[in-house]
């Protein structure tokens, strides 16, 4: 498992979910998991805060600041040569 965060923007209120499951589904990373209709963040280190759960959580129970995560690894790891990608 990826695991290049430690402490991430990623912010999860339980409170609000409705058990839709689109975060467990869209997750590239398996962060969320569902269990009996809500949605657990179980691997927030596991974030590379691409934005995907943001953007489809249909009641705005998750937050993160996104844009720069899975890509900037991406762009670092094909400029240095190294085969894993890492955010730093
Ligand atoms: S921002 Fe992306 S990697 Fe992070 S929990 Fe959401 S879907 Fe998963
Ligand atoms: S996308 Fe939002 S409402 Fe749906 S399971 Fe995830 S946190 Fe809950």
């Amino acid at each position: 498992m990826f695991n290049s965060y430690t402490t991430t923007t990623l912010q999860y209120d339980p409170s609000l979910c409705i058990g839709c499951g689109v975060c467990a589904d869209v997750c590239p990373h398996a962060a969320f998991e569902m269990k009996e209709r809500l949605a657990y963040l179980i691997a927030a280190q596991a974030c590379m805060e691409c934005g995907a759960c943001q953007l489809n959580c249909p009641v705005d129970a998750i937050r993160v600041e996104s844009g720069v995560g899975c890509a900037a690894a991406l762009m670092r790891a094909a400029l240095t040569g190294k085969k894993e990608p890492v955010c730093t």
